[in-house]
């Protein structure tokens, strides 16, 4: 097959446009897409400091990579990658080190923090003992409190994270199939919280196989392998469905997307944002009174001291 637009060697077949595309095209609309999300959505502008939230895996690879090849020019944006270390093993010990990789190349500082330096327990810890939720909720709230806070204390501004186009329609119908409105406007706040730095998602218009093709054409260091916990999500089997669809319908995860987006205003003003208050227990930005994190932290050690009376009986 050839390129569309150059007549080389084509790399990928893109259903949703019907265009073939060689490596260098197809790097070219990637950057293309992340670039227009970026200006649409005011992501980088002067003095920013932007924290890249860094898995090691090719989607943290690629935004920070773009991100700084994009704006080393500008020079007053600056930016840091942050790993968060869940403690999975056989998993975070591989990704790591890649992440370290690629700051290196990029000349990027680079920040590790762990559950188990924070919280206590590492996630595997946690898992073994406490199941009341599924594995992504602990990991969930935490990685986010975790990554705030560093995010927070070196004086960044913004956080990137590598979530693609899968990732956000995953989220959407995840939303609606639970039937959690609120949640689902709340993806977009519309104003700045007290002590909460602001996401960006600038992979948010690529799909999430372009963009692994992305970081192999860029060649990257990156890790491949998925985390062991997936399977069990609620999460990967919404994964799955919307897959199937965009395989018998391509352009259906553009379209949930660009649904979500038309309809996004509308659930703003049912659901208007609440001004976030501290933690009573760790200070950080939350709902009222004890945070999340901090009760599920709470949980863990009450189930932890019941688990060890239990295996000392
Ligand atoms: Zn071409
Ligand atoms: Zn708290």
């Amino acid at each position: 097959m050839k390129c569309d637009k150059c007549g080389g060697e084509a790399v990928i077949y893109q259903r949703y446009s019907g265009m073939h595309l060689c490596g260098a095209h197809e790097i070219a609309d990637v950057e293309r897409k992340i670039k227009r999300r970026m200006r649409k959505e005011r992501m980088a502008v002067p003095s920013d400091h932007i924290a890249v939230a860094m898995s090691g895996g090719k989607d943290s690879a690629a935004v920070l990579s773009i991100l700084v090849d994009t704006f080393t020019t500008r020079s007053n944006i600056k930016f840091s990658a942050i790993t968060v270390d869940e403690g999975i093993d056989g998993y975070r010990n591989e990704s790591i080190p890649r992440a370290k990789e690629l700051c290196d190349q990029l000349g990027v500082p680079h920040h590790v923090i762990s559950f188990k330096d924070e919280i206590g327990y590492t996630l595997d810890d946690i898992l073994k003992r406490e199941r009341k939720e599924a594995s992504c909720t602990y990991c969930g709230v935490f990685r986010r409190t975790l990554l705030n806070r560093k995010a927070r204390e070196i004086g960044a501004n913004k956080v990137a994270t590598g979530h693609n186009l899968d990732d956000e329609a995953q989220v959407v119908l995840l939303n609606i199939m639970n039937g959690d409105i609120e949640r689902l406007a709340r993806l977009r706040p519309s104003r700045v919280q007290e002590g909460l730095i602001p996401r960006i998602k600038p992979l948010m218009d690529v799909p999430e196989r372009e963009i692994a093709l992305y970081a192999f054409l860029k060649k990257l260091p990156f890790h491949m392998g998925e985390c062991p916990y997936t399977s069990e999500s609620f999460r990967g089997e919404v994964k799955d469905m919307l897959n199937d669809f965009e395989a018998r319908h391509p352009g259906t995860k553009y379209s949930v997307l660009s649904g979500y987006e038309n309809m996004v205003d509308c659930l703003k003003e049912k659901y208007p944002q609440v001004p976030l208050e501290r933690c009573e227990v760790c200070g950080e930005p939350g709902i009222r009174g004890v945070c999340q994190a901090c009760k599920l932290k709470r949980r863990v050690k009450i189930d932890r001291r019941s688990g060890d009376t239990h295996s000392a009986s």
